[in-house]
Formats: C-alpha cells, sequence, structure tokens
C-alpha cells in the first residue's frame, strides 16, 4: 500500500477550536504505528496537482479567488471554512496525492494507495468551496480517471453527504457516485430521490441513515441496494472519500460505527475492484482517537494485516431507508 501524503498539509489551519485541526492528519500518522504497518506500507511525497487539472473540475474563478484569499494573508470562505496563507498550496497537495496514487498504481508500485490528506475535499462544488473543504481530492483524480476512459466508482462514507462530489459528477454517467450520511444532517442535501440527471440518471446514490445507524445497515445496504448497481456499472476504478466521522465517537456527528465497522465496510467496497485500481482519500473525522483507531483498522485491512480493534456494531435504525432506496431506483427504469 502506498501512503501518499505532504508535510505541507499540515499547514493548512482554520484557527485554534475548528475540528478541522492539523492534529487530524497527526492522528492518522499515528495509526500507522497503532497498527504496526511501518514496515506494511511505502511513503509516497504527494505533489502539487497541476492548475489546468483544478481549473477543469471547479471553475477558473474559484481556483483564482482561494489563490488570492491564501497570497493576501487568508480569510473567511463561509462561516465554517478558512483559507490560511499555507491553504492554497496545502489544497494543491491535497488533490495531487491522488493524482500521484493513480500514477504509481498505474505502474504496478502497489495494489491500494491512502491518501492521508487535509484539506478535506468532498464538500467542494464545481463552483464553491465550502464545509471545510476547498478543491475535490477524489473528484480530482475521478475525473482524471474518467477522461483517460476509465469507469469510476466512488464510494463516500463519511457522515456528511458528499454534495461537492455530487454535484461535479450529477449529469457524468463514467463516474458511479454512492455516499452514505446522517440524515438530516450538514449540508442537507443527499435525499434518495437525487439520483443523476441526464445522462447521468442512475449514477448517484444517496443513502440517508439515521442518527445511531450501526454498522450491520450499512452492510445491508451495500449487499441489497448499492451492490446490484455497482455490478451493473462495471468500474474499473474505486475511489473511497474516506471519513470517520461516522465513528460513534465523533464530537460533531451522532452515528453509531466503530473501528470495526469501518474496516469490513472498506474491504467490502475495495474488493469491488482489482488490486492496482484502488484509492482511498482521508475526509473528515474529529474525534482523534477514533480517527487513529478508524485509520488503522482500514489500513490493516487494505494491507492484509491482522489488527485487534473495536468489534463491528449491530441492531440501530435505518433498515427501512434500504426499502425506500430500492423502490425509488426502481421507478428509474
Ligand atoms: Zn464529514
Amino acid at each position: 500500500m502506498l501512503f501518499v501524503t505532504n508535510d505541507r498539509c499540515v499547514e493548512h489551519t482554520a484557527g485554534e477550536m475548528h475540528p478541522e485541526s492539523p492534529q487530524r492528519l497527526r492522528a492518522v500518522f499515528a495509526a500507522l504505528d497503532r497498527a504496526d504497518l511501518r514496515e506494511a506500507v511505502t511513503l509516497v511525497e504527494a505533489p502539487k496537482a497541476p492548475l489546468e487539472l483544478l481549473a477543469g473540475v471547479h471553475t477558473q474563478d474559484l481556483v483564482d479567488m482561494i489563490q488570492a484569499v491564501s497570497a493576501r494573508g487568508g480569510g473567511r470562505i463561509d462561516m465554517d471554512t478558512v483559507v490560511a496563507p499555507a491553504s492554497f498550496d496545502a489544497a494543491r497537495y491535497a488533490a495531487g496525492a491522488g493524482l500521484e496514487s493513480i500514477e504509481r498504481l498505474g505502474r504496478g508500485e502497489a495494489d491500494t494507495a491512502f491518501c492521508a490528506v487535509r484539506p478535506p475535499g468532498h464538500h467542494a462544488t464545481k463552483a464553491e468551496s465550502m464545509g471545510f473543504c476547498l478543491f475535490n481530492n477524489v473528484a480530482v483524480a475521478a475525473t482524471a480517471l474518467a477522461d483517460a476512459g476509465e469507469r469510476v466508482l466512488i464510494v463516500d462514507y463519511d457522515a456528511h453527504h458528499g454534495n461537492g462530489t455530487q454535484d461535479i459528477f450529477y449529469d457524468d454517467p463514467r463516474v458511479l457516485f454512492v455516499s452514505f450520511h446522517q440524515w438530516p444532517c450538514y449540508p442537507g442535501t443527499g435525499r434518495i430521490d437525487e439520483s443523476g440527471r441526464g445522462n447521468g440518471t442512475g449514477t448517484t446514490i444517496n443513502v440517508p441513515l439515521p442518527p445511531g445507524t450501526t454498522g450491520d445497515v450499512y452492510n445491508q445496504a451495500w449487499d441489497r441496494h448499492v451492490a446490484p448497481h455497482v455490478d451493473a456499472f462495471e468500474p474499473t476504478w474505486v475511489l473511497i472519500s474516506a471519513g470517520f466521522d461516522a465513528h460513534q465517537a465523533d464530537p460533531i456527528t451522532d452515528m453509531g460505527l466503530t473501528a470495526g465497522d469501518y474496516a469490513l465496510l472498506t474491504s467490502r467496497i475495495l474488493e469491488i475492484a482489482p488490486a492496482g485500481r484502488r484509492v482511498v482519500f482521508l475526509e473528515g473525522g474529529y474525534d482523534l482517537t477514533a480517527l487513529t483507531e478508524s485509520a488503522a483498522a482500514v489500513m490493516a485491512t487494505i494491507v492484509g494485516q491482522s489488527f485487534d480493534t473495536e468489534r463491528p456494531t449491530n441492531g440501530g435504525p435505518g433498515v427501512e431507508i434500504i426499502d425506500k432506496a430500492i423502490d425509488h431506483f426502481g421507478t428509474l427504469s
């Protein structure tokens, strides 16, 4: 496994009390020791994403605006989203990690890449940075792959809806976007009936789940609802927006997962794509201990190393959502 990161990603700061802190990246680095993974992974330094690729996913105006705000010493984009002097570079390295992963995996250097980066990306839409996110890291990688003729599955299990990723690929049939998220919750999108538009109808799958949802419900949603659509789509690459804020200890959401659930769910998603075509992107996750434990469990699973962690959960609410989602997709065809 490639562990792709850049020290400059630590330099993006959104303010002392902000949950999306530089400590989060240190918590993910600590996961390498927690699961004894130093021998099993190759550390890779992420390069900056080329500006023309960022402007191919976002608007030129957005890229120029983030650069200008960084250059003049920083500023606030919205209530939650801050640009610091180092943020433009940090965001370019964060997006560059996915591109570097694709290139190295394409050369056969590893089976899977884990991008330990921040700022996160999945709330950044085509024209707008929001929700702690500046550029959409997973979308930059997915666009590069789709433009090279690949069929890309993105699975987003962050507790918040991946509205930015949905926005960028909403009418794009080359990318199948699946999001599991808490409902209701920020940013307020991600209803079952948001399922794509035009040629992309049916290639957005939202699974909005109630607070307290446990791992068994995620697995059942995957098996009964998502997996048949994934099989029909026949993805050649799988990208995961790995947000660890659906962990039951997370301070800003209310979901019921443990590190053991994250490991299980990740292995089921990754087995869809052949080795060498799998990239995992860090998104949210704001309890530092849970972040270390969950990232450790996921990375241990990826490299096939045993790891004694929190047990998977079951018995929570949300099963009825699965049937509603299946019914909605039945009306599309
Ligand atoms: Zn989140």
